[in-house]
């Protein structure tokens, strides 16, 4: 940004029905006799000209009622969170918006939630966590678009620094220590001297211990849901954090390569299966930690209390991968079925750490050899017999747990190819077991 954005520059970046909406905003807080910002991300991005479509809105004055003030001309759903003074709009058309009362903040103790009270909006503000996210544009007919940047968020844009708002910051909520790292990489930013030395001191802390589960679960994974997790892993690692996942994380010269090697492993399978919808944080996780003990990953998964698919998906990461890797990279024929049985009990995104875990090893005769399975699995995988359980039975069969030997030895010719119709089925099934 070399030259000074006028209002009206900035303006005209918002899609023209946003602003139209805005403007619409901004006559009816004066209509309810409000002072009404739009703040935080979406006023940065429209700074930076990136794209964001979260409109979060603060009032200056009662923002709960201002929100059933919308709710009802709009008849947008209603969502009221009483306790933080916060509300949350669903328009008909599905646009969400978040409306907020200024307030202050306090915090009884490091890392726990603070206790609020209204306060005016600079002092709202001066609560949040870096001067980039403390800009408001006020949206009341009189002011609409004007900025307010009390505490240097435009400069600090500019100079791409990433500055907090004060010494205690980071001890208030550490939270913002992953926040740092976000925002540093996603906009290529560096941290200000001071704010880096801060957060040094707070990570050298065992502050973020004290951060619950749920908390440090959204931080960590919001952290690799960016667009290049590779280089946030790697400041974690050099601000020794990774510690807080495990103390006894294991991150190995061969970790450093798996993680490397996950954006080619994602890129590879979106170009492939660009249907399959992948939950990319978890492989991170997964890559990260799949050199540690059993032991180590079930306490990782206890202290983010990830959900069951997530867990289930961060314990196969280990053993059971190398496993299966082996089986299908080595030298000697495997027949389709054999591969997938292999592969069967493995979600997508377990597949992936597969697939970069031998990019990693950088063999190339292999990683064909895999890629080649992986593309012969995927679509074997909607293969399904003709007969069923039912039909067994019709053949005379009596039912029992070898249906499900009968039908799985079908399914495997099928893959193979050696049987290819319904008659061929039932031959088979009469050769074999009638
Ligand atoms: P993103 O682009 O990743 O969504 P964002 O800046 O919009 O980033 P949100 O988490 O949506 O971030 O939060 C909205 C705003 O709320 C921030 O811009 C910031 O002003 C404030 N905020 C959020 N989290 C904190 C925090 N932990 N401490 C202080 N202020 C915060």
């Amino acid at each position: 940004m070399k030259h000074r954005i006028t209002q009206n520059d900035l303006l005209r970046r918002l899609p023209q029905e946003r602003l139209s909406l805005l403007r619409e905003l901004g006559n009816l807080a004066d209509e309810g006799g409000v002072a009404l910002y739009l703040v935080g991300g979406v006023v940065r991005d429209l700074l930076l000209k990136r794209e964001n479509w979260d409109l979060d809105l603060t009032v200056e004055g009662d923002g709960i009622a201002f929100a059933r003030l919308v709710a009802d001309r709009y008849r947008a759903g209603l969502a009221v969170f009483e306790r933080f003074a916060t509300a949350r709009l669903e328009f008909p058309d599905g646009l969400k918006l978040d409306i907020a009362t200024t307030r202050r903040e306090s915090y009884a103790q490091p890392a726990v939630l603070p206790t609020v009270q209204p306060a005016s909006i600079e002092e709202d503000l001066y609560r949040r966590d870096f001067t980039i996210n403390a800009i408001a544009m006020q949206l009341n007919s009189g002011q609409f678009g004007r900025l307010l940047d009390v505490y240097r968020g435009r400069r600090d844009l500019r100079a791409r620094t990433i500055r907090v708002l004060h010494a205690g910051s980071f001890q208030d909520d550490p939270t913002r220590i992953f926040r740092a790292i976000r925002f540093e990489q996603r906009f290529g930013f560096r941290l200000e001297r001071t704010t880096a030395r801060l957060l040094a001191q707070a990570a050298s802390t065992n502050l973020i211990q004290q951060l619950s589960g749920p908390r440090l679960q959204n931080e960590i994974l919001l952290l690799f849901a960016e667009h290049d997790p590779v280089r946030a892993i790697a400041r974690l690692r050099q601000l020794k954090l990774l510690r807080f996942l495990h103390r006894c994380l294991c991150y190995t010269t061969k970790v450093k390569r798996v993680v490397t090697a996950v954006p080619k492993a994602f890129s590879w399978w979106a170009r492939r299966f660009p249907d399959s919808v992948i939950d990319r944080p978890i492989v991170y996780l997964m890559a990260l930690s799949s050199e540690s003990s059993a032991v180590v990953v079930a306490a990782m998964i206890r202290r983010l209390v990830l959900s069951r698919e997530q867990a289930k998906n961060v314990s196969a990461g280990g053993r059971w991968v190398d496993r299966a890797l082996k089986r299908l990279t080595n030298k000697g024929t495997v027949r389709p079925s054999q591969v997938y049985r292999l592969l069967e009990d493995f979600s997508s995104e377990v597949l992936v750490l597969l697939l970069a875990k031998q990019v990693s090893a950088q063999h190339g005769v292999r990683l064909s050899l895999l890629k080649r399975h992986l593309v012969a699995y995927v679509k074997n995988k909607a293969i399904k017999t003709a007969l069923t359980g039912r039909d067994l039975q019709a053949m005379g069969l009596r039912p029992g747990p070898q249906y499900k030997i009968i039908l799985g030895k079908l399914l495997e010719a099928r893959i193979d190819g050696m049987i290819k119709t319904e008659a061929d089925e039932r031959a088979f099934v009469q050769n074999h077991w009638v």
